[in-house]
């Protein structure tokens, strides 16, 4: 396939799981994430030629540095997948200010500032295709994820305005929405209780949530589409 994938978020859980897929298929990919050293591990068990970087997706500065790093080392991009995310659930009354500045810069500001050095990469090789991860609890809601929600909900008016900005230059902007995934992100929630109340009865693995982005990704007529993945929470009233 020989594309270059920026994954931003992509040294554990769902990130890692799309590098992996894309990896298989023959992309070169740099994996992102704070954490360098996760990160090049992540990218070394991927196989040769990929790059590893340390990026704060909230930090307008390091996503410029991030894409000068990976336009001298890959070349121009052709995908972007938004996988950085961070959550500090509880109740609104008793959230801090800072954990709500926090979700929301990385979050949303972060796929803010990505897209924006990605498009206009892709801008001047014709085209180019992004995947925004959100999630269910930005469409349905979610008693003490108000913060978390708000900015997934944001996510997809952002992905779908910025879909209609740029279809004209052959840029598509999608967006997958997951429920409850087995990752570092969900490993400390009651999981026999939650699962219940999944008509599939289970939490997802990464690589079915990967399966939907690399879909996305690969889809040359689907733009500002949300595609849940989610087990069928959705469907719950
Ligand atoms: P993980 O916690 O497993 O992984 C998060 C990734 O994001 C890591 O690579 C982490 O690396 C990176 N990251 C976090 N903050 C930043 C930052 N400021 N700058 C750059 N990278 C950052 O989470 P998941 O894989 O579960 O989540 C991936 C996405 O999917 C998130 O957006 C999450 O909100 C969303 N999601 C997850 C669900 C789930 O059930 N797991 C459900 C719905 C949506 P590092 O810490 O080194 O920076």
């Amino acid at each position: 396939m020989n594309k270059v994938c920026a994954i931003f978020g992509g040294s554990r859980g769902i990130g890692k799981a799309v590098a992996e897929l894309l990896a298989q298929k023959g992309c070169r990919l740099a994996i992102i994430a704070r954490n360098l050293e996760v990160a090049q591990t992540t990218a070394h068990h991927l196989g040769e030629g990929h790059l590893a970087l340390s990026c704060d997706v909230s930090r307008e500065q390091d996503v410029q540095n991030t894409f000068e790093e990976m336009r001298r080392n890959l070349g121009p991009i052709n995908y972007l997948v938004n996988a950085a995310g961070i959550n500090r659930d509880g109740l609104l009354l008793r959230t801090k200010t800072e954990d709500m500045i926090s979700q929301i810069h990385t979050n949303l500001l972060g796929t803010m500032l990505t897209c924006k050095a990605a498009v206009k990469c892709m801008i001047q090789q014709q085209g180019g295709a992004i995947v925004n991860i959100g999630s269910i609890v930005g469409i349905k809601g979610n008693s003490g994820q108000s913060v978390y929600g708000a900015s997934k909900a944001g996510l997809v008016g952002f992905s779908r305005s910025l879909a209609k900005e740029v279809a004209n230059k052959k840029i598509r902007v999608n967006v997958v929405a997951p429920g409850f995934v087995h990752t570092e992100m969900t490993a400390h929630l009651e999981e026999d209780q939650l699962k219940k109340t999944i008509p599939l009865g289970r939490f997802g693995e990464p690589h079915e949530v990967a399966q939907a982005v690399v879909f996305l990704l690969e889809s040359p007529y689907v733009t500002g589409s949300i595609l849940i993945v989610d087990g069928g929470l959705q469907l719950l009233t």
